[in-house]
């Protein structure tokens, strides 16, 4: 039986049973068997000019591997979908598909219903990743080295498709796991059973790519030592800073950055010994906001506050995403910012004022209101940290053109830390990859 329950006060470990626990954190989407995976991919029409392909990112030709699914061909399609987004496993699980492919499907604006394409994505990917098999082979060895900054989406993406164009590459991460956010962000019930490391592994089975962990650039790294030692650098290093709330009281015990506390919870073994609040707030209105309230009820926190600063209809997460959060019980206030966390040394109780907008400027509108925590989550965005000074921002950003050329000849970067495109799985996987072969052709182009 469970030390605590859902009604013990403050911020306690063991408030679910480990049975409740496991239930909680099961696969969101589960898997489709094969003649269910048959019968979704019959849907699709097999559009011309197929909208699906230009919503995504990495363009994967999705009418092509539905018919392959559709055919009984499920390993096909998975060479299909990997050949432009080679963590398809990933981006199956944790894509806004809602948002992107899925939105922009003909029998979602023709019946409200699409093509479940994430899923059949799964199926294919899944299908052939349990079988083992690497699709892709490794050109013969150019001699060329890279040296790839970074070992997330983008980071893993650029490093596999220099490799299988057969140059030498070294993937640095100042962690000790590599994946980035797939390993330390991404919800659990996304990615359930290890699936990003076990991911890292397979992508890895394609060869030339040595991993080093515990690399910090800026620490046991610096961008003219690899300049020197590279023939090409990518930098993909994310957004690993946290922003600050700006209220009064933030330093007090119980008030922490919803990234950690997520990082915590995907590299937990034993989720019944995570603490988590009884009246947990989170600040924040994107995906990491929802995931903090949603995997805090899931712990067993009594009462999950999502409390964001403009209209629910402009927060960052999705609907799907909102629904999520309030299917389990987390409620949504919006149009409330945070003026002051109280307290005797930890925190009590958390105050906002309610918020208007006007000539597009948001504004207080001086009437406060106060909301009992003993957990407080911060999740009002990441920034970047440890950016080379040699680099030129754009704004926040590391300024890119092009596939992601930086201001300095020789690096490209790409993923959350470079500008341009949304901070997503998908367009990191896509930055990452079109770096590669920029990074390729300018290889070639040297070339005598
Ligand atoms: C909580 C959370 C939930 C999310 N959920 C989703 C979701 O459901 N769907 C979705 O599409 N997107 C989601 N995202 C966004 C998505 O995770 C990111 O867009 C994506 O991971 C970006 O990939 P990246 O390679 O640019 O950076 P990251 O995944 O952040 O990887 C960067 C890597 O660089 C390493 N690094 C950082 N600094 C250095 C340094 N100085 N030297 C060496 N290495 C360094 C880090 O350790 C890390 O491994 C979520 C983000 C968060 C924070
Ligand atoms: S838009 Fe929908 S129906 Fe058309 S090809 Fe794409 S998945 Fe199939």
């Amino acid at each position: 039986m469970p030390d605590a329950t859902p009604l013990t006060p403050g911020i306690t470990s063991g408030r679910l049973s480990a049975e409740t626990l496991s239930q909680n954190f099961d696969d969101l989407h589960p898997a489709y068997a094969p003649h269910e995976a048959a019968v979704a991919a019959d849907r699709c029409y097999f559009c011309h000019d197929a909208p699906c392909i230009t919503a995504c990112p990495t363009e994967i030709d999705i009418p092509l591997f539905l018919r392959q699914i559709q055919t009984g061909t499920p390993e096909a399609a998975a060479k299909t979908i990997l050949s432009q987004n080679i963590l398809g496993g990933m981006c199956a699980r944790v894509c806004p598909t809602e948002t992107l492919c899925e939105e922009a499907c003909v029998r979602e604006a023709a019946e409200g219903k699409p093509v479940e394409i994430g899923r059949l994505q799964r199926f294919a990917t899944d299908t052939l990743m349990h079988a083992g098999k690497h699709p892709f082979t490794r050109a013969a060895s150019t001699g060329k080295s890279v040296a790839v900054v970074g070992a997330g989406p983008s980071g893993l993406s650029c490093a596999h498709r220099l490799a299988m164009h057969g140059h030498d590459v070294v993937l640095f991460d100042a962690r000790a796991k590599a994946g980035g956010l797939n390993e330390f962000g991404i919800a659990a019930y996304k990615s359930t059973d290890d699936f990003a490391a076990h991911e890292v592994d397979w992508l890895l089975k394609i060869g030339g790519i040595t991993v080093e962990t515990g690399q910090r650039l800026g620490d046991e790294l610096s961008l003219d030592e690899l300049q020197n030692e590279y023939d090409a650098v990518f930098v993909g290093i994310g957004l690993s800073g946290v922003n600050s709330l700006r209220a009064a009281g933030e330093e007090r015990e119980g008030v922490s950055d919803a990234v950690s506390f997520i990082a915590d919870l995907r590299q937990a073994s034993d989720l019944s010994a995570l603490p988590v609040g009884r009246d947990v707030v989170v600040i924040g209105g994107g995906m990491t906001a929802v995931d903090a309230a949603v995997q805090s009820k899931l712990l067993g926190a009594q009462n999950v506050t999502i409390v964001y600063r403009r209209g629910q209809d402009q927060m960052g997460a999705s609907r799907f995403e909102q629904d999520l959060a309030t299917s389990k019980g987390v409620r949504i206030i919006a149009n409330a910012q945070p003026v002051a966390v109280h307290g005797n040394g930890a925190v009590a109780e958390a105050e906002f004022e309610y918020t208007t907008t006007k000539d597009g400027a948001l504004k207080g509108t001086g009437e406060t209101f106060r909301i009992k925590a003993d957990q407080l989550f911060k999740a009002i965005g990441q920034t970047l940290e440890a950016a080379p000074e040699a680099l030129k921002l754009d704004g926040r950003k590391i300024a890119v053109t092009g596939a992601g050329r930086t201001s300095v000849k020789g690096i490209w970067a790409g993923g959350d830390c470079a500008s341009g495109g949304d901070d997503l799985t998908v367009t990191a996987v896509a930055e990452g990859r079109d770096a590669a072969e920029d990074i390729h052709a300018s290889f070639l182009a040297k070339t005598p």
